[in-house]
């Protein structure tokens, strides 16, 4: 891993630390601060968090021996501190950045992942070493018949609540590990992983199904189409996602609210 360099650079800082306490009694402890943030903003928590503990025993017993019991028992006190103040900074910044990164990942209209996270997806399943699912995954690309019309006679946020609920039903439906991307304007992609094709698509087909049967707009109805590939391991991943698309475009051709499995 990266930090290896810092730990090891760390660990000569501890001991250069009790070296220079041992030498300069109380002006070698002033280094101890600076040593105790730098170990959290440089490691990850896992290896700093024991490293901030030792740090702090060994500043105790150099300061101890060279200054005996009051100035250290100030030292230990101020450091522990010093350390609990990190610790909020760094719990305060990991929100934010959790907050961050699922804004980044997330379709503002529908609360699905949009197609960044797919991309981070299917890069994930491309990643050499990444032990081949099996069965391996399926691909479910999901478009809404007319869409343009129902924009046109029921206006563009009539539109736009037609795609919540749709992502409602399809939510409802999926299984656990199932991912729903919005990929366009009413184009979606569910990711199912380890799923037989004959699998996914019934699944499909019950999605179409459940569309179909649920008034998402009262006095419209509303279907999808639905492409479904299955991922072979000869496969490239960008290939998959054509035999998807491919899948859906022939399920438009053959007349709409159709599931139509890709040519293997
Ligand atoms: P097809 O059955 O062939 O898929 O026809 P379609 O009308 O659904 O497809 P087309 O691609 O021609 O039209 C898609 C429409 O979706 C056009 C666009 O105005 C609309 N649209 C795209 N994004 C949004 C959105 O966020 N909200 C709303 N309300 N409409 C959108
Ligand atoms: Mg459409
Ligand atoms: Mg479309």
């Amino acid at each position: 891993p990266p930090w290896v360099p810092f730990l090891a650079l760390f660990l000569g800082l501890i001991a250069a630390l009790a070296y220079s306490i041992y030498l300069q009694g109380f002006l070698g402890v002033l280094w101890s601060f600076p040593a105790m943030f730098l170990s959290h903003f440089i490691l990850p928590p896992r290896q700093a968090r024991p490293l901030s503990v030792l740090l702090l025993l060994t500043v105790s017993v150099s300061s101890y021996v060279s200054l005996g019991p009051f100035v250290t028992l100030r030292v230990v006190l101020s450091l522990g501190f010093v350390l609990l103040m990190i610790h909020v900074v760094l719990q305060v910044l990991g929100e934010l950045q959790r907050a961050m990164v699922a804004q980044a990942i997330t379709d503002p209209l529908t609360g699905s992942y949009n197609r960044r996270h797919l991309q981070t997806q299917l890069d994930r399943l491309a990643a050499p070493g990444d032990s081949a699912q099996r069965p391996g995954p399926a691909l479910l690309a999901i478009d809404v018949d007319h869409f343009k019309a129902i924009n046109d006679k029921h206006g563009h946020d009539a539109g736009d609540r037609v795609l919540q609920q749709l992502v409602a039903q399809i939510k409802a439906r999926q299984r656990l590990g199932d991912l729903l991307f919005r990929t366009g304007g009413e184009e979606f992609m569910l990711l199912l992983p380890r799923t037989r094709p004959a699998d996914a698509v019934r699944l499909a087909e019950d999605l179409r199904r459940r569309i179909e049967t649920t008034e998402l707009l009262p006095g419209a109805r509303v279907t999808v189409s639905i492409g479904v590939s299955g991922l072979l391991p000869s496969t490239p991943i960008a290939d998959w996602l054509k035999s998807a698309d491919r899948a859906l475009y022939a399920a438009k051709q053959g007349g709409r609210n159709r599931v139509e499995p890709a040519l293997e």
